[in-house]
């Protein structure tokens, strides 16, 4: 469409998590939305009321060390409301991963409030794939913690620095 304006066409998505840590569920989502929008911006949210595995920069850390080979994807954190982070990217849609039933029940509620303080921004929700429908950052620490095997779950990268923070966490 010549005379248009690049960023004026550019579809921005934000994908908004808590990442603690990254699994490979959450990078079958990002995959699948980057397809879909010109540029996905995934965004650690600090929530001073979860008590955290990693600190948000680690968590951002370890986003950029399994993205950096997707040229549409960028990072970012931040802590405040999801609305206004949104608005200040100037994005058109938050996205979100359904594994089943329970996600979509509470997920219904965040995208009705989020249309309500950010009307402009439509929730998309993609479904993950089956083999990753087990998988959640808090079953990935409980198995850690008892000693079993995540390889299946998370990257070598982040298998890495989950297996360290619990050596580190024992020591105290
Ligand atoms: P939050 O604390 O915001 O739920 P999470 O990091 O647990 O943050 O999840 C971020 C998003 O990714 C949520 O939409 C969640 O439903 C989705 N998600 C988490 N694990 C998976 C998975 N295995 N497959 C697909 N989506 C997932």
């Amino acid at each position: 469409m010549k005379g248009m304006h690049k960023s004026f066409m550019s579809r921005i998505a934000i994908y908004p998590g808590s990442f603690d840590p990254l699994t490979k569920g959450h990078l079958d989502i990002i995959r699948r939305a980057s397809a879909l929008f010109d540029e996905l911006i995934v965004a650690v949210v600090g929530n001073p009321s979860k008590r955290s595995l990693f600190s948000l920069e680690e968590r951002e850390v370890m986003l950029k060390e399994s993205l950096h080979d997707i040229a549409n994807v960028k990072t970012a954190s931040f802590s405040g409301l999801l609305a206004d982070f949104v608005r200040s990217c100037g994005a058109c849609a938050i996205v979100r991963g359904l594994r089943g039933g329970a996600d979509f029940e509470n997920e219904r509620q965040m995208a009705a409030l989020n249309r309500v303080l950010a009307p402009d921004t439509d929730t998309v929700f993609l479904m993950t794939s089956d083999r990753y429908a087990c998988v959640s950052s808090g079953a990935v620490k409980e198995i850690a913690s008892l000693g079993g095997d995540i390889s299946n779950f998370v990257t070598p990268s982040v298998e890495k620095r989950v297996r360290q923070r619990l050596s580190e966490r024992k020591l105290c």
